[in-house]
């Protein structure tokens, strides 16, 4: 006989940039059910796997339930009181004898606006350091310093509902399928309209890749090669948009001598993509009257990542694709707050509203406002906190909801920054790999246990609504924050999702007229003026910083290719699955871990036969940091030299061959090319 929830409550689904509207069936305090909401706007009744189903690692066995301190060795159980006192005395210690930039924090997507907005208030205003970063580190920081200095705003220019009102979309380094999926099947229910054009620029033939009008196979690495192409071809067939850049940039002469003066062979060789198809790309997307572009991690965590978004900004700009709807850059995230995350200032060089922290009038602002003296040099971002912990000079490292060993670059390099660090702390749902290396483990609380904000992909502000109580022994990480400034002599007021938006509304100026009620149903898309009027389109009638700001880049090679391309002469990156989830801490504990129990290679069928290779055997795959033996698909959704991976599950540890080179301007890792030797295991 099947169980009736007898209440039902309205939240936002947590995984990805999407960020679904959900309806949370419960009945004495226990989630029975997940189901989508019918709105015009976000998910319109819509969810994938994900969202619907991977919700049972909230009540998991394995939920940590009690904060713990390492003696002797081991992990004990401790109470809350008694670790929040061993944190200040800790942390007091660090700071009055190393300074305060020997501790660090790491704060995450996975939590809520306000979550992260008092972490980083931690690190600025009670530690007094701007060693603060987070996750969006290692996936989106080159969107958002690549739009920045295009645009001078890192977010989402349109929304997704602009679908409706475009002719073309270019979706480049994105596999919304299993990344995205509700915004997936709109793009794919896109392509497959015959009077549309779809550019696919990616190495996989994925789903969408199938539909599209043009699929640009690129070599893993060559994305500013195929994008200068393009624009190349954008401005010698006469297609650029005169007024647009005549009126609303600056730099496009310089720009355009220097990208008239690339060299085609070339970039047609290291690309390994016909220039013949990519002018017809360029040609489709710049005739068409609104063009669209999506661009995912195939973009950023390239050693070229800033670049490459600040390439395709320049497409945009070229053709006069910005300011209306169905047009526009729009980056689709990851984790449904990771725009959030940085709005809310958790970067080392920017605080709360992307100040920028070494201007003295900003550093100003934010000490009046924190009361307290915030410091007006750049902090650490995570891997130079991995290093200065290595050097001895990082003694404190603070990480919330974020498993840095299974998901950072080159596995053992972080396990030795963490060694190296006298005092790790791990705020956490489950034991994961980073947790096994605390000194400290402090339970959290799920979003289906706590109430708040995420920022969604098109910058929507959503109300995350509390569905059942935090688990017996757990706290909501914004309030083991609060009750730690208060511990360390920070007075704070009682933390609620309202007060906090007050407050964060008082020196985030996108932020000036959200409040906890205004938010109903779908949320508010930043900007938001202090009647509650948002923003559906930004850069309308200008850009934030002026004019647009062209500047061109060259392709180069990355050191990981040029140092070790020969002895690993197969390119890997790394995908995602549908089912999982990044480090799969929540969905390998539900029963999407029952659909895929394992990682997989992706191997083309020649590459599988030349090296004896079938379908399920294992394959050794060997990088210049280590080895993993990982199961082979053998497909030619990969290219023949390219092989792609999932990292979802530690006993794989993927990461333990990935490289810890990253974008050259915003310290992204290089996920995406890892040059790998392979032998069936
Ligand atoms: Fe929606 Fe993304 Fe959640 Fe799936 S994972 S339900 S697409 S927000």
């Amino acid at each position: 006989k099947s169980v009736q929830a007898t209440e039902t409550t309205r939240t936002v689904c947590t995984y990805c940039g999407v960020g679904c509207n959900l309806e949370v069936g419960t009945r004495n305090g226990e989630i029975l059910s997940i189901t989508a909401p019918y709105d015009a706007e976000v998910n319109q009744g819509h969810t994938c796997l994900k969202g619907r189903f991977a919700f049972q690692f909230y009540n998991h066995p394995e939920r940590l339930d009690a904060p713990m301190i390492r003696r002797n060795g081991t992990l004990e159980k401790v109470s809350w009181e008694e670790v929040y006192d061993y944190i200040a005395e800790k942390f007091t210690h660090y700071r009055e004898t190393y300074g305060p930039d020997s501790l660090a924090g790491i704060s995450s997507s996975r939590c809520t606006n306000e979550e992260n907005y008092l972490m980083q208030k931690f690190f600025r205003a009670v530690i007094q350091t701007n060693n603060i970063d987070g996750c969006a580190r290692v996936c989106h920081s080159p969107t958002a310093l690549g739009m920045q200095r295009t645009f001078g705003t890192g977010a989402a220019t349109n929304s997704i509902d602009d679908l409706k009102h475009t002719d073309c979309i270019l979706v480049i380094g994105a596999n919304p399928t299993d990344a995205h999926p509700v915004t997936g099947a709109k793009l794919k229910q896109f392509a497959m309209k015959s009077d549309k054009v779809s550019i696919v620029i990616d190495p996989r033939r994925t789903e969408l890749a199938r539909y599209a009008t043009h699929h640009l196979a690129l070599r893993p690495g060559t994305n500013v090669a195929v994008l200068n192409m393009m624009m190349y071809y954008i401005v010698t067939e006469g297609l650029v948009d005169d007024a647009f850049i005549g009126g609303r940039t600056e730099g496009y002469e310089a720009f355009k001598a220097e990208l008239l003066a690339i060299d085609l062979d070339r970039l047609e060789a290291v690309s390994g993509v016909p220039r013949e198809e990519v002018r017809e790309a360029a040609i489709a997307y710049a005739t068409a009257p609104n063009a669209m572009s999506f661009h995912g991690l195939g973009v950023t965590e390239h050693s070229q990542g800033t670049f490459t978004v600040m390439q395709i900004a320049d497409l945009a700009m070229l053709t006069g694709n910005i300011g209306r709807k169905g047009v526009g850059v729009n980056p689709l995230r990851g984790q449904n707050n990771v725009q959030g995350s940085a709005d809310m200032g958790v970067q080392p060089h920017q605080g709360a509203g992307y100040l920028d922290v070494t201007r003295p009038e900003v550093a100003r602002r934010y000490s009046e406002f924190y009361r307290a003296e915030v410091p007006s040099h750049i902090g650490y971002k995570i891997p130079e906190m991995f290093q200065a912990a290595m050097d001895g000079k990082l003694k404190a490292l603070w990480i919330i909801g974020e498993d840095v060993v299974q998901t950072d670059p080159n596995t053992q390099k972080v396990i030795r920054a963490l060694e190296a660090t006298e005092l790790v702390i791990v705020q956490e749902l489950f034991m994961t790999e980073t947790a096994k290396y605390a000194d400290v483990v402090l339970p959290g609380a799920s979003f289906l246990e706590k109430s708040g904000t995420f920022t969604n992909g098109e910058r929507r502000v959503q109300a995350v609504r509390r569905v059942v109580e935090p688990i017996p022994g757990t706290k909501p990480d914004g309030q083991i924050i609060v009750d730690l400034m208060n511990r360390m002599g920070y007075p704070q007021p009682d933390y609620t999702p309202e007060g906090m938006l007050e407050e964060i509304s008082q020196i985030v100026p996108f932020f000036a007229g959200i409040r906890w009620e205004r938010l109903g149903k779908n949320g508010l898309q930043w900007p938001v003026a202090p009647d509650g009027t948002d923003t559906k389109i930004l850069h309308r009638d200008d850009f934030k910083r002026g004019l647009g700001y062209f500047e061109f880049h060259s392709w180069e090679e990355t050191a990981e290719i040029t140092e070790h391309g020969e002895r690993y002469p197969y390119i890997l990156t790394t995908n995602r699955e549908l089912e999982h989830y990044n480090c799969g801490a929540m969905t390998r504990r539900t029963p999407n871990g029952q659909l895929l129990q394992s990682d997989y290679l992706m191997i083309h069928p020649e590459d599988a036969r030349e090296n004896g290779i079938s379908d399920g055997d294992f394959v050794c795959l060997e990088s210049p940091r280590g080895k993993v033996d990982v199961k082979a698909r053998v497909t030619d959704e990969v290219r023949q030299g390219v092989l792609s991976t999932t990292f979802h599950f530690p006993d794989i540890m993927v990461n333990n061959i990935t490289s810890d080179i990253h974008d050259s301007e915003a310290m992204c890792p290089e996920y995406k090319v890892v040059a790998v030797r392979i032998r069936k295991s």
